[in-house]
Formats: structure tokens, sequence, C-alpha cells
């Protein structure tokens, strides 16, 4: 079936959608554990950026969990699907030309490692919210921490389920000394010559 699938020649590309946006599109991608503050931070770096002008989307568990991923569970195989899943939406989002943060635990290397195969190296920037989990479940912003330790989730990230700190990301930020805000300006700061144009 796929040598069938012969790919049209359009004759605009991610580099003219850039121009006409005058900013470059490329992938954030938040890893951690659940109420590290994955969410919280790209929400305000999201803000930041829309301010400045740059056009931008938010992808997260709720608007992919609940929609085009809904069949998906937590095990092993599931979680690797609906990284990769993500990644290829990410991908088109970035040639339509936006910048895209995506807040996922995506607990496994190998599965981010799979997102810069998707989106290619120079697309991906990595943000390591690195929250312990002593701190994640002490917030326990959802509850599931609380349920996790009563048996009523399984599979559940730091309880259940292994973490696989990231080793070389681009970003760390550790939330139990950093505040909402001075992580916010280490991402902003990191991006900004990316986003410029002349800077490919
Ligand atoms: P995640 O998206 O990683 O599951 P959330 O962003 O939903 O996590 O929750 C993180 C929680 O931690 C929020 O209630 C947030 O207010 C709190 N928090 C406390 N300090 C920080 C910090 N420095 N950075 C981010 N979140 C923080």
């Amino acid at each position: 079936m796929k040598e069938n699938i012969i790919p049209h020649d359009y004759q605009i590309s991610k580099t003219d959608r850039n121009n006409l946006n005058e900013h470059n599109s490329f992938l954030l991608w938040f890893t951690g554990l659940s109420g590290s503050g994955k969410s919280t931070i790209a929400n305000v770096v999201e803000q930041k950026l829309h301010k400045k002008g740059i056009k931008t989307y938010i992808l997260d568990g709720d608007n992919i969990r609940n929609g085009i991923n809904s069949d998906l569970t937590f095990t092993p195989e599931d979680r690797t699907e609906n990284i990769r899943r993500i990644a290829e939406i990410a991908n088109l989002m970035i040639d339509s030309g936006i910048v895209v943060l995506a807040a996922f635990v995506s607990p496994y290397k190998k599965d981010r490692e799979n997102i810069k195969n998707i989106v290619k190296d120079g697309n991906f920037v990595e943000v390591f919210i690195n929250t312990s989990i002593e701190e994640c479940e002490r917030r326990d912003v959802k509850g599931l921490y609380e349920k996790a330790r009563k048996g009523e989730i399984k599979n559940m990230t730091g309880i259940s389920a292994p973490y696989e700190a990231p080793e070389n990301p681009d970003i760390k930020i550790n939330t139990e000394q950093e505040t909402v805000e001075q992580a916010v300006s280490q991402i902003i700061d990191y991006i900004t010559p990316k986003l410029q144009l002349n800077n490919e």
C-alpha cells in the first residue's frame, strides 16, 4: 500500500510559513513526573510567547488522551504509541509554522529519542522538569498519588512504573529551587535565538 502513496509537490514550504510568521517553528517538549510542573510552566511560557506575537499551541493529556489517543492505556506499549502519535502531530504543526509546547510525562528514554527522529533533532528542545517524587506526591495536584498508593491506579509513574530521567536535556528545571517565573525566564532565554529567522 505504502508504495502507492506518492507525495504531492506542494509549493508552500515550512520556510515560507516561517517567513510569513516571522519566526521559526519547533517543539518544546516538557518531560517529568505527574505534578512536577510541566503544564504550569508551559502555560506561562505560552502566554509570554503569545504576547510577543509568536504562534503557539499546547499539546497535553487533556486534548490528546481525551481525543485522538482515547483508545490508549498506560501500559508500556500504549505509552510508546501515545508518544509516537503526539510526535507525528507535533511534526505537522511544526511544518505548519507553529511553536508546539508538549507536556507529557513521557517516562521512557527510547520514546523521547524517537520524537527526535520524527521531528528531526534541530526541531526538538527537551525540557526536563526535575521535581522529586516526594515533592510531586506532597503536591498531589490531581490526587493520583494517593490513589496509586491505595492500589487504585496501576502503572503510576514514580510509584509502580519507572521514570527514566533525561541525561542531557537542553533545559533542566528544578522546581524545588526555582520559582515558576525563574523557570520560564530560563526557557525563554534558551529559545529566543532559536525563534529568529536568520538563525537557521
Ligand atoms: P504536571 O503538568 O507536570 O503534571 P502541574 O503543572 O499540573 O504538573 O502541577 C504542578 C504543581 O506544582 C502546580 O500546582 C504548581 O502550582 C506547583 N508548583 C509549585 N512550585 C512550582 C514551580 N516552581 N514550578 C512549577 N510548578 C510549581
